[in-house]
């Protein structure tokens, strides 16, 4: 995996905001395509395959001597699966999508590089010794190795079955191909179809044990690297059928539906996805320019949300399969939520995964801004903070704290009396409290708190509150 700086373009546009402020700014673009997947590996080998399939079918087999098998051969054949999407953003994390496409499966088999993708373009790979690519590769975008350390991508059942095998202990930052096994979820749907969730991270996939059943969406692992793998994506193959003890055959299918698929005619999702599915994955910003290491280091991101005016603002925008000839149009909104600056940036080469950012200088008006990124209609919001906010007022008026962002002592001055002061940090636990009913407090020393992001929360005589948010530096 590699990133390529493909792309310094600079251009300089004149800035105009809604009032009278005009002044002429020079933007870089810095950024371009995040190549995920440049040696493509047999995320299965031929072997590795062979022995997963067994171990499916004894699975099965011993199931279904148990009674236990939920698979009825009575039911109609598939497709009456219909899959939901398999990986999921975990609730909370700092962005708008987690995904994108590196390959779909081979429908050419013929080898090497003879590819052939549902659609009729070329987003696969085959090996030089013939294996043609069986599955869908989902990997995760931005930052990868975060994500997977953090488990913010999660691998979910996308139709209601029964898991028929696990695999969960094997090591899961693979680089290259080394044939390790990976850790797999495999669930077999009532229609006798079965779904391979292979790449999950070490000791990520369910508790639960083969026999149990899952529904449509439940938390199956997270997306990882274990296997033959070069970085962290969810390979998802599925069968129409499985042979079992001499009867049937393995039936591979490529879920979706196109005119270049030649395994089966109809789709297997709900609602399959657009072939170039163009999105805002995130809208960030940054101390510093994010740093893409080697596989499998994890990414220093340099994400930061709160700045103090002058500081240097890098503002970027991380976007699955950007169009060619496509622009996308970036603002800065002041507080009270009027365009501070406002661009637009020419997208000139198609990517599956890419990102653009820009440097400005923290302005000196305090409050919440908003980096915002519009593309191809979707609109994606950003929030920063430069200097003193208050988040949010009641008759208490004429109070001002400072410093802040603030090292040790914050001084509280205001004309009338502050009986009580506590503050909060943002998981809501309350840290430091002081009260003094004979007289206004004027300073606070915080001197023993770690860095970051704080709500101070004010109390007047007559029970007036406000809430300021602080930033330790
Ligand atoms: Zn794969």
């Amino acid at each position: 995996m590699k990133i390529n700086f493909t792309q310094l373009i600079l251009f300089s546009f004149l800035l105009c905001s809604s009032q009278s402020f005009s002044q002429e700014v020079s933007l870089n673009a810095v950024g371009g395509e995040y190549n995920f997947n440049e040696n493509r590996t047999q995320c299965l080998t031929d072997e590795q395959r062979e022995e997963v399939l067994n171990d499916i079918k004894s699975n099965i087999s011993l199931l279904k001597s148990q009674n236990r098998l939920i698979h009825n051969e009575a039911q109609k054949r598939a497709p009456t699966t219909l899959f939901s999407w398999p990986v999921k953003m975990k609730d909370g994390a700092p962005y708008n999508d987690v995904w994108a496409i590196s390959n779909y499966v081979d429908h050419n088999p013929e080898f090497p590089n003879q590819l052939l993708d549902y659609n009729c373009g070329a987003k696969t790979y085959d090996t030089n010794d013939g294996y043609n690519h069986m599955g869908v590769d989902i990997y995760t975008w931005p930052f990868s190795w975060k994500m997977m350390d953090n488990d913010e991508a999660e691998i979910v059942a996308a139709a209601p079955g029964q898991i028929i095998a696990i695999g969960r202990t094997q090591f899961d930052r693979s680089c290259t191909f080394n044939s390790n096994t990976w850790n797999a979820v495999y669930v077999q749907h009532a229609d006798g179809s079965v779904a391979l969730y292979g790449h999950m991270k070490k000791d990520s996939p369910t508790s639960k044990n083969i026999g149990d059943t899952v529904e449509r969406g439940e938390y199956l692992g997270i997306v990882g690297s274990s296997g033959n793998s070069t970085g962290p994506h969810l390979h998802f193959e599925v069968y129409s059928e499985v042979e079992l003890n001499g009867v049937g055959q393995d039936v591979l299918v490529d879920p979706y539906a196109g005119n270049c698929n030649n395994m089966n005619t109809d789709s297997w999702w709900q609602n399959q996805k657009p072939y170039v599915n163009t999105n805002i994955n995130a809208v960030l910003t940054h101390s510093a320019p994010p740093v893409f290491p080697t596989c499998p280091d994890q990414e220093t991101t340099n994400e930061k949300n709160a700045f103090a005016p002058g500081e240097k603002v890098h503002l970027a925008v991380y976007l699955r399969d950007q169009l060619a000839g496509t622009t996308i149009d970036l603002e800065v909104l002041r507080p009270n939520g009027t365009i501070y600056n406002d661009w637009d940036y020419n997208l000139v080469d198609n990517y599956s995964s890419s990102y653009w950012y820009w440097i400005i200088t923290a302005p000196s008006l305090p409050g919440e801004w908003t980096w915002r990124a519009t593309y191809q209609g979707q609109i994606v919001d950003h929030k920063f903070t430069v200097g003193t906010l208050s988040v949010e007022d009641s008759n208490f008026d004429n109070v001002s704290i400072y410093p802040n962002p603030f090292n040790d002592v914050v001084n509280i001055q205001s004309n009338s009396h502050i009986k009580k002061v506590s503050l909060v940090d943002i998981l809501g636990k309350t840290v430091m409290t002081k009260t003094n009913d004979i007289e206004s407090i004027k300073e606070i020393n915080l001197e023993s708190l770690s860095k970051g992001l704080y709500f101070l929360r004010l109390e007047g005589v007559n029970n007036e509150q406000k809430t300021i948010k602080l930033i330790k530096e």
